[in-house]
């Protein structure tokens, strides 16, 4: 992939004057697995003519990197458990102006997929994982095996990928007293972690959000006992900040949509798996991307210009509630977290 992007014009910009440069691409709402805090247990799923093709994927793709993107992040659902997907890894990892090419999975078939994403010019990966003891594991996926996300794992650091990062959702009795033992995995293996406060979006019936809340602040008070964590301004460009351990090489991340918003510096938009293009996580400001990219099959400028106009949307922020869903039938599996 091409570290250059002189000839591109970054021309993404909203009304507060942010610059999108992020985009997330969600390319299935399925999964093999069910986290509580994201599908409910009875999840109806788009049926499957009403996806975006992968060829339609990858051209949203490389329109998004015309027009000054440079980090991609594939997302779902669960992306690798969409049929012939490799081909859209393929396809954006040749796009000149694109540093970053992304995946977030929860690990389960990596043990198949880490060669053919490593040679596609897949440069980071995010596996959420949440407990290390199988019990909960299964638990919180409400079928998941914690073997099959621990060979994933291993197989992506096995296969030299250099950027693994952790996501794991702290909820407050379920998990929040491993957050110590998480780190001690991730310092291990040289990866990073992130830790997440989980976002009301979707209605899920038997998890009550308010009561699972667990703050960023809680979290780091609670590592705090263990490590010396210092902060940082590095960024992967996401929504997390960072700190350091002065005996590690593992970064500490929090994404802290409660007690810290980080609207106000947002570079990001997202695909849905069904080709709307959602302005921000937590409204329903959208585009029908997918009418556009139909309607306009030769036409790659009139699609650049609806993704442009779109800017206008965009909103200023979110605005978080615990007590209710900020979007009620859109969850996370659909959003492409
Ligand atoms: N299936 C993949 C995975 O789990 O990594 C990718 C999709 S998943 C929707 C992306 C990320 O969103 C995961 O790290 C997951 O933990 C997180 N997530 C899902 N629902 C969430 C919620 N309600 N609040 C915060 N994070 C959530
Ligand atoms: Fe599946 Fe990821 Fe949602 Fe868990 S968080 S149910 S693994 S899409």
């Amino acid at each position: 992939m091409s570290k250059s992007s002189q000839s591109i014009q970054p021309m993404l910009i909203d009304r507060f004057g942010r610059q999108v440069t992020y985009v997330r691409l969600s390319v299935t709402d399925r999964c093999d697995l069910r986290c509580v805090y994201c599908m409910s247990d009875d999840m109806t799923f788009v049926p499957r003519e009403q996806l975006l093709t992968l060829e339609e994927i990858s051209r949203i793709g490389r329109l998004f990197v015309e027009l000054g993107v440079n980090k991609i992040r594939i997302s779902g659902g669960e992306p690798l458990t969409r049929r012939n997907i490799l081909q859209v890894f393929q396809s954006l990892g040749e796009l000149d102006g694109l540093h970053d090419l992304t995946i977030t999975t929860n690990g389960t078939l990596l043990t198949r997929y880490a060669q053919d994403l490593k040679d596609a010019g897949v440069t980071r990966i995010n596996v959420s994982l949440d407990s290390l003891d199988s019990d909960r594991f299964t638990s919180i996926t409400r079928n998941g095996k914690l073997q099959k996300t621990l060979d994933g794992i291993d197989a992506a650091l096995e296969m030299g990928f250099k950027n693994v990062k952790l996501n794991t959702v702290v909820l407050k009795n379920r998990n929040h007293d491993e957050t110590h033992k998480l780190v001690e995995f991730v310092r291990q293996r040289n990866m990073d972690i992130s830790f997440i406060e989980e976002m009301p979006l979707g209605v899920i019936g038997d998890h009550d959000r308010a009561e699972a809340y667990y703050s960023s602040d809680q979290i780091r008070a609670d590592l705090s006992k263990h490590y010396d964590l210092s902060a940082t301004d590095e960024t992967t460009g996401g929504p997390a900040s960072y700190y350091r351990m002065p005996d590690s090489q593992s970064k500490v991340g929090f994404i802290s949509p409660h007690s810290h918003n980080f609207c106000e510096s947002c570079n990001r938009v997202r695909v849905t798996a069904e080709g709307s293009l959602l302005l921000c996580l937590g409204q329903e400001h959208s585009i029908d991307l997918r009418r556009a990219v139909r309607a306009n099959p030769l036409d790659d400028e009139a699609v650049k210009q609806a993704i442009i106009d779109s800017m206008q949307i965009k909103p200023k922020g979110h605005d978080f509630d615990l007590s209710r869903p900020a979007v009620i039938m859109r969850h996370m599996n659909a959003t492409g977290g």
